[in-house]
């Protein structure tokens, strides 16, 4: 038998599935727990190592001071394709105006023990207009961005049962 056989071994522009499971999640984006040090901190080498900096297509009001705008945010050096098509289909399809405020992406906050991770520690959840969107609120949510956001593989939410929903709220995972 040859030892040279080709391996099955997914093509480098293989799409990223989204993962399920905390499990999962650390698997595909980094183990989040090895890099919090003993007083709850992030250690910085995770933003280094895993995160990096993408361009807007178009500016976005700061929730937190709309008389500012970003036109970049930092995300998971592995989300930089997914958020960047995301962006030029809002675009493409005439939704920017549906986008009043940006309300962060990667944000790591430190956690009691037992408490779980934001999906957003690892830089794959995106908050938009949070001003109208507040947790536990129906929202107003645009359907054609909830549409672009879930066609990319994006989990809303405002869709969630089991915990308080979320409608400002986007995240590239699920069962978590
Ligand atoms: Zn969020």
């Amino acid at each position: 038998m040859s030892t040279n056989a080709p391996t099955n071994s997914p093509a480098p522009t293989a799409p990223l599935a989204c993962p399920h499971g905390l499990k999962q999640i650390c698997s595909t984006f980094g183990d989040i727990f090895q890099y919090i040090l003993p007083d709850h901190c992030l250690d910085p080498r995770w933003q280094t190592e895993f995160l990096t900096r993408i361009a807007l297509p178009f500016p976005l009001a700061l929730s937190w001071d709309k008389s500012r705008s970003v036109t970049q945010m930092t995300c998971h050096k592995l989300m930089t394709g997914i958020f960047t098509d995301v962006f030029a289909r809002l675009q493409g399809e005439g939704l920017q105006e549906k986008l009043t405020s940006f309300g962060g992406c990667f944000c790591f906050r430190p956690q009691r023990t037992g408490t779980s991770l934001s999906a957003h520690s690892w830089g794959i959840a995106i908050d938009l207009n949070p001003e109208t969107n507040a947790q536990g609120s129906a929202g107003n949510m645009d359907p054609g961005v909830i549409r672009i956001f879930r066609a990319a593989g994006f989990e809303w939410g405002g869709d969630w049962q089991t915990k308080v929903r979320d409608p400002m709220h986007f995240q590239f995972c699920a069962g978590y």
